[in-house]
């Protein structure tokens, strides 16, 4: 992720007071009717509560207007030449820098998340993303593989149409461009699908992509619940791939709905529940706790690669967990518009309260080593301490069911084969992050580990060069980097014979 340097202090809240926010869905290059049938309904900022918009509920009427539009916009754009969507592209990425404290009170309002983070990670992380595949798509090209002399062989890689992107709540903006920005860049047009929590950036977004010059159609936010509006989108037989983000039990629903419709091609970014390491012969212990505490704690823990186990070797675990004790500290809950460091409200009361009972049973059956406490903010009940449990065997469900808030497991190891077995105990494989200063056992371990990525050193390291995705139920197929091209594009042949 991109980061830059915090803005001034601002007055967020009378910001968002002066904010005007449009919550219809964007179809064809226009704000819907509110829902085909006029159907809305209020979204509530986890921050204090406050009602934000109306959003449109779309139905499957909707989705077929969408996708229409995107199928009549598909012959232009994709035949617009690379140097021309890269140039709509940029024109898009600039717009967002000019609107990007809009957009950063949009996603802190919509999810709860700190506005430093959104102003300083956030927006220009997506902004950077947008920009990398707008300038990477006019430095593709093509093979010229070996044939039988008198003929010749092109391999060109072709867009697949309409594409669909689910995408969820934690990184409203930033998933939803990891989706967009290889997708429209190589010329598939788009229906982008929001979580119903959150889908007023990405509306923004879709505005200010008009104001760019993506032309009508090429993309479309259709908002509303999973169960009507993304399910039309998977068992759609206009659409010809969709890309996801989200959980393993949707991911499966997804897969059966492509082959009870048209074989749509999948791209599958799942949940997780990672390991981070920590080897007794780490150079940088209080390094290694800080680096733990954002692993397991940044974004209120609701990130689908948090390194949430917690794995410390045991000559080194009891000072490890008192430096990590002072680490988390930096992650104790703050009203999201203060401008403060540390977190902000998880995405929902109800989705604390289900947080909350992963704490009450770790109470129960181990300890709670530190934080457990849930807290008001600003009328808000959806603020939670960082917590820590110990004490529970490596094989309990804390250490296998993703919790997806900031709640994090610590579990001592005696020898490197006992932590990548602890490790690579889930149903999960996006990732893992490992510290030591032994050079052959950070290779040997990375090698053995079942994860998308490993981070030597640090946690949970990504960027716009780098595959992102998963092993195991943790999906297929890769955002970020060149092969996110292959969700979006197929190779062709073109075999032209001359004798
Ligand atoms: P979710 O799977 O419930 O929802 C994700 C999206 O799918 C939302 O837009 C939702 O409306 C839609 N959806 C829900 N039911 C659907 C259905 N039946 N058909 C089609 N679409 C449907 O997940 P969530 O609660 O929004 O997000 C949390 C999950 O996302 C966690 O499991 C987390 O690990 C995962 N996640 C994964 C990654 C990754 O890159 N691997 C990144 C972020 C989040």
């Amino acid at each position: 992720m991109n980061v830059t340097s915090a803005p001034l202090a601002l007055d967020w809240n009378s910001r968002a007071e002066s904010l005007a926010i449009d919550g219809r869905a964007w179809i064809d290059g226009r704000r819907a009717a509110a829902g085909g049938d006029g159907a809305s309904h209020p979204t509530v900022s986890p921050v204090d509560g406050r009602v934000l918009a109306e959003l449109s509920s779309c139905g499957t009427d909707d989705v077929d207007r969408a996708v229409a539009a995107a199928r009549r916009a598909f012959p232009s754009w994709s035949r617009k030449g690379a140097e021309g969507r890269k140039s709509v592209l940029l024109a898009l990425a600039s717009l967002m820098e000019q609107h990007a404290e809009e957009l950063a009170l949009l996603e802190t309002l919509d999810s709860g998340k700190p506005i430093l983070q959104a102003t300083t990670v956030d927006v220009p992380g997506a902004i950077s993303t947008l920009r990398w595949y707008a300038e990477a798509i006019d430095k593709q090209s093509g093979e010229l593989p070996a044939v039988p002399a008198g003929a010749t062989a092109l391999v060109t890689r072709e867009p697949l149409g309409v594409v669909a992107a689910i995408v969820p709540w934690n990184y409203p903006l930033e998933i939803a461009v990891w989706k967009l920005a290889p997708a429209l860049a190589a010329g598939n047009t788009l229906v982008l699908k929001p979580a119903e929590q959150t889908s007023l950036s990405v509306l923004r977004l879709a505005e200010l992509a008009a104001e760019a010059g993506v032309p009508d159609g090429v993309l479309n936010v259709v908002t509303g619940s999973g169960r009507v509006v993304g399910a039309a989108l998977a068992h759609h037989m206009d659409v010809d791939a969709l890309a996801f983000t989200g959980s393993t039990a949707v991911s499966r629903t997804l897969l059966e709905a492509s082959g009870r419709s048209n074989l749509k091609r999948l791209s599958l970014e799942a949940g997780g529940k990672s390991s981070n390491l920590v080897f007794a012969d780490t150079a940088d212990l209080p390094l290694a706790a800080a680096k733990a505490a954002f692993g397991a704690y940044y974004n209120q823990g609701q990130v689908c690669s948090a390194n949430s186990r917690i794995l410390v070797q045991r000559q080194v675990h009891d000072e490890f967990a008192e430096l990590l004790a002072q680490a988390a500290a930096g992650y104790a809950p703050a009203d999201p518009l203060s401008g403060a460091e540390g977190n902000g409200a998880l995405i929902s009361s109800a989705h604390t309260d289900g947080v909350e009972r992963w704490i009450s049973r770790g109470r129960a059956e181990g300890e709670v080593l530190f934080g457990g406490e849930r807290r008001t903010i600003s009328g808000s009940d959806a603020y939670l301490e960082p917590t820590l449990l110990g004490g529970l065997p490596g094989d309990h469900d804390v250490h296998r069911e993703e919790i997806f808030g900031p709640v994090a497991v610590l579990h001592p190891f005696d020898t490197e084969e006992e932590a990548v077995r602890l490790a690579n105990a889930t149903d999960y494989g996006l990732a893992a992050s490992v510290w030591t200063s032994d050079l052959s056992r950070a290779h040997r371990v990375a090698g053995e580990l079942l994860a998308g990525t490993v981070s030597v050193n640090t946690v949970d390291a990504l960027g716009n060069t780098t595959p992102f995705g998963g092993f195991k139920q943790s999906g297929f197929g890769r955002d970020l980097s060149l092969h996110a091209f292959d969700n979006y594009t197929a190779p062709k042949t073109t075999w032209i014979q001359f004798g």
